[in-house]
């Protein structure tokens, strides 16, 4: 599933493309995938409308339209965007000014597309926790204080810290050397500081690589991104780790499969 990088990366890209161009035209493939509008109402408010802008909240990524309103795309387990789409997969596609369709596509339909007057006060937006760029070491060692839950299923917590999922809790749990399943209160002000560091740093490498496609995911060129091949531990059980040459263990925790080097996380 895209997470923060990923949908960071999708934001960036279709600023750059498509920021400007009107939307003139728009063709519904599924209509399933708009959330709380209908199709008839989607369309006719969209259409004749401006792209000014393209944000993300968590791993929400939001298209703000020149009408004031914004189409928010949670592209969930297999949703893209691409730009210009050749249209052999597309669920939604937005006819551009000066040419080609932004298509959305989604092979497996868990993808939610909404329309919005504010998207800041969407209840998602506001349930969301900080973005991990945001928060000091203090404050982090503050949010961890008191918590049993286990570190692992707590970062995968939208309301507790929102854009990091599967990939990047277990990847930058390694890099920080701290077990999965430890008790969040139990990180010591030591610890939560490299884990927070270890947070942004794999973050930051990930966007810089254009996030990871490991499944579904591309960026809105068509293209992959590269992070893949950065990962330590991530899908890679029975691996060998290339820290300490010990075996890269799967647990389930809060019911996700949970990659980690018992050998380097204590
Ligand atoms: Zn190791």
């Amino acid at each position: 599933m895209p997470e923060l990088p990923e949908v960071e990366t999708v934001r960036r890209e279709l600023e750059e493309r498509v920021s400007g161009r009107k939307i003139e035209k728009i063709i519904v493939n599924a209509s399933r995938l708009l959330r709380g509008i209908s199709e008839k109402s989607f369309i006719s408010q969209v259409t004749g409308t401006s792209i000014t802008g393209v944000q993300r909240a968590g791993k929400l990524l939001i298209i703000e339209l020149s009408c004031g309103k914004a189409i928010t795309v949670h592209l969930k387990m297999t949703g893209q965007l691409v730009y210009p789409g050749d249209g052999k997969a597309s669920r939604v596609r937005f006819l551009l000014s000066g040419g080609g369709y932004l298509d959305f596509n989604d092979r497996r339909l868990f993808a939610e597309i909404g329309l919005t007057d504010d998207w800041r006060r969407i209840d998602f937006v506001e349930s969301l926790g900080p973005e991990p760029f945001d928060v000091s070491p203090a404050v982090f060692h503050a949010m961890l204080a008191g918590r049993k839950t286990k570190i692992k299923p707590l970062l995968l917590d939208q309301t507790f810290m929102a854009g990091i999922g599967n990939l990047y809790a277990a990847e930058s749990l390694f890099r920080a050397g701290i077990h999965p399943a430890r008790e969040a209160r139990s990180l010591s002000a030591q610890e939560s500081g490299l884990l927070l560091a270890a947070i942004s740093k794999t973050l930051k490498e990930a966007i810089r690589h254009n996030g990871s496609s490991l499944d579904q995911y591309v960026r809105p060129s068509g293209e992959k991104g590269d992070f893949v091949r950065f990962h330590k531990v991530y899908a890679k059980e029975g691996r060998i780790c290339g820290r300490c040459g010990g075996t890269i263990k799967r647990i389930s925790l809060g019911g996700r499969g949970t990659y980690f080097c018992p050998g380097c996380q204590k």
